[in-house]
């Protein structure tokens, strides 16, 4: 990390500059906060004025000593003149001394209050962090922790609602009722087989057919609607959890994928199903057999907030996998017309985009039919 502290020149202003973090750890949750008001400042002491005390009391509730179980920070260690809301450029400045806190105390949960402090945690593993909304509840695992985001007490404080209190709490509960540390996280891209040959393809295809079981479907094309007179379908994916396999829409693969597709020896997955179902009777002229699984579908029925759908999002917030998308999300958005410039990427590339994409339909359907009750 780049020792940038000090590069906002908060610290000139403030009476207690860089604030070092405070408490006992006992329960390993660090608990990040926006910046230290006027009471801290005065202090020197993360939250102890009028948001610390709510937080503390919601804690309370639950028989949790925020001073004793928890460790406390903010996303600026230094308070901002008027308690001014940070800016992206100050939060970035700090950000290395959440590093360095989440180094030291190697903390099992970091519970970010507000969206600074969801920024600021969230920067290596996602960029577009979008309303706080959508991230509050979850307990993302990436590496070494669990990122838990809620609200800020501020802002409870200043609404006085008893439904996002309520929601509030249930966060706190579950942030600090984490026993595990999460899973180790799992090198995805290194499973995906590419294939180029059109005799392999079709014999995996024709395997991964024979052995039956929960399989993605993920197609690549050149735009979203098959009816566009130059639509194609350049790469398609199969995963059935144990093995990926990613490959150019040529030939005998062709063949292959429609039968395989045709057939009811597998139940199919895929992410916003009516994708792969509009493009498979476009190009064969049938629909899959046995659709069994959509994630986006399952995705909104276990949670209806806005902007959570994407395969994308339930990636991350579900298996801790970071964004993955950024070398090809300007050729998949950005094109004449109708059309995409996937063809401009070279085909390894998208190969590995589209079997990481089927990989993971595969992995968050199966963590998605176990929230639901199944037993997979
Ligand atoms: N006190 C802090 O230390 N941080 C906040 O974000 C709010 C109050």
């Amino acid at each position: 990390m780049l020792p940038k502290c000090g590069s906002c020149g908060l610290f000139k202003t403030c009476q207690s500059p860089k604030m070092k973090p405070f408490g006992q750890g006992e329960r390993r949750v660090l608990v990040v906060g926006e910046a230290p008001g006027a009471t801290e400042d005065g202090e020197g002491r993360p939250f102890i004025g009028k948001a610390g005390q709510f937080l503390r009391s919601r804690l309370e509730s639950l028989g949790v000593d925020l001073d004793n179980d928890a460790w406390t920070t903010n996303a600026l260690i230094c308070r901002p003149p008027d308690n001014a809301t940070p800016d992206e450029r100050q939060i970035s400045y700090c950000r290395p001394n959440l590093v360095n806190a989440i180094a030291r105390y190697q903390p099992r949960v970091v519970l970010t209050l507000g969206r600074s402090a969801l920024a600021s945690a969230l920067t290596p593993y996602w960029n577009d962090t979008g309303p706080l909304e959508r991230w509050v509840g979850w307990a993302i695992p990436v590496a070494d922790h669990w990122i838990c985001p809620t609200y800020h007490p501020s802002y409870l404080g200043r609404m006085k609602n008893p439904l996002l209190d309520r929601m509030f709490v249930d966060h706190l509960d579950q942030a600090f009722a984490l026993e595990q540390d999460p899973p180790a996280v799992v090198d995805y891209k290194s499973k995906i087989e590419l294939l180029y040959g059109e005799r392999e393809i079709y014999d995996a295809i024709r395997s991964l057919n024979e052995e039956g079981g929960w399989v993605a479907v993920d197609y690549e094309t050149n735009c979203l609607k098959p009816e566009y007179p130059k639509a194609r379908i350049v790469s398609c994916a199969i995963s059935n959890g144990k093995r990926t396999i990613s490959f150019p829409w040529i030939g005998k693969a062709i063949t292959a994928t429609g039968m395989f597709l045709r057939s009811p020896t597998t139940r199919k997955i895929a992410s916003n199903l009516k994708f792969e179902e509009r493009w498979t009777r476009k190009t064969f002229g049938h629909g899959a057999s046995l659709w069994g699984w959509d994630t986006m579908l399952a995705a909104h029925c276990l949670d209806n907030r806005p902007g959570i759908c994407s395969l994308k999002f339930q990636s991350f917030v579900k298996l801790g996998v970071p964004i993955y998308n950024e070398n090809v999300e300007p050729y998949l958005s950005g094109g004449h017309g109708h059309y995409n410039r996937i063809e401009e990427i070279d085909i390894k590339t998208l190969l590995l985009y589209g079997g990481m994409d089927a990989l993971l339909e595969y992995r968050v359907a199966m963590v998605q039919r176990k929230e639901m009750g199944y037993d997979n």
